[in-house]
């Protein structure tokens, strides 16, 4: 099969009614980035052919299995199955190929929300598929009023932004700072002769006039959250960041991936984020409350809970 048959968007399957959610729409890259020609190949194709250096499971192997007809790839198998595998794949064997079809499967805007936790689990592997879409997905011009996560998509896009540089020019950090800029973050007061902004001390991105600005922002607008989950991934990822992916790339699991898991709150039970996971509930909630962090910087929902990581080698 080729790249560009591989790559054609899936149909999108209807979200069924049980509980299990449904098997993977596209690949993340697909429903995140643009697929505009750069030269002869695509965003999407750029990622795939970045990220073809991780090890595909078998699971995925399998689930990915199809045929053409009539111009159409026809899974081997149905959706329900093909979820259990990417997810075997994810949990079992760290396959980062499984983690961005997990991601992808949920890209609803009833279940986004669980999306986030298996892009960021991909993301912190190095899986650049995945490093898009949480930019795409939940960071970039994500920012309203209540839900700011600039400093995140500044941190992710940097990464995304050195892995290629034709993925550059979809990222652009630049236009991040300039969007920002000297100016209080909730007033929009700008410095003067006399008087000038402080920034915020934590994350060294915003700038506000006052402490009272400053406490809307950290309290109401949640960066209390955002500031906490950029210096966690400047303390655990950031420092092993290559080494995790040069370990998750030979299929083995670097002793920092697991600190930084936990740190990020992706190991936590499932009962801590039981009432959000439910997407036959997902109309009580909203699920772009979720897509941060809690006031510990700690996602909201969970990918893999710490007793699933003792049956992995
Ligand atoms: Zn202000
Ligand atoms: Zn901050």
């Amino acid at each position: 099969m080729g790249r560009k048959q591989k790559l054609r968007q899936e149909r999108k399957i209807k979200n069924n009614k049980n509980s299990t959610p449904p098997a993977v729409v596209t690949t993340a890259s697909e429903a995140t980035v643009e697929a505009t020609s750069e030269g002869t190949l695509s965003i999407a194709e750029i990622l795939v052919e970045i990220d073809s250096v991780f090890p595909k499971s078998d699971e995925y192997v399998q689930a990915t299995d199809a045929q053409i007809i009539n111009g159409n790839e026809d899974y081997k198998l149905d959706n329900n199955e093909r979820y259990a595998l990417f997810k075997q794949g994810a949990t079992e064997h760290g396959c980062v190929h499984s983690m961005n079809f997990m991601g992808a499967g949920y890209l609803n805007p009833t279940s986004k929300h669980l999306a986030h936790p298996w892009f960021l689990e991909g993301a912190i592997r190095g899986h650049y598929g995945c490093i898009m879409s949480l930019i795409g997905e939940f960071y970039l011009d994500h920012a309203e009023p209540n839900r700011n996560a600039d400093t995140l998509y500044g941190y992710w896009g940097k990464i995304a932004t050195n892995a290629d540089t034709r993925l550059s020019p979809k990222v652009a950090p630049n236009v991040l700072k300039h969007r920002l800029g000297r100016i209080c973050i909730i007033c929009s007061k700008t410095d003067t002769k006399t008087f000038t902004l402080k920034q915020c001390e934590g994350c060294s991105v915003y700038c506000y006039c006052s402490e009272g600005c400053q406490t809307i922002h950290w309290k109401d607008h949640n960066h209390r959250g955002e500031c906490k989950q950029l210096r966690i991934l400047i303390k655990y990822h950031k420092p092993y960041a290559k080494a995790i992916r040069d370990a998750a790339i030979r299929g083995d699991i670097h002793p920092a991936l697991e600190k930084l898991q936990y740190k990020l709150g992706l190991t936590r039970p499932l009962e801590d984020y039981q009432e959000i996971d439910n997407t036959y509930d997902a109309k009580l909630i909203n699920p772009k409350d979720y897509f941060v962090a809690r006031d510990d910087g700690t996602v909201w929902v969970g990918s893999i809970p710490s007793t699933a990581c003792v049956s992995r080698k």
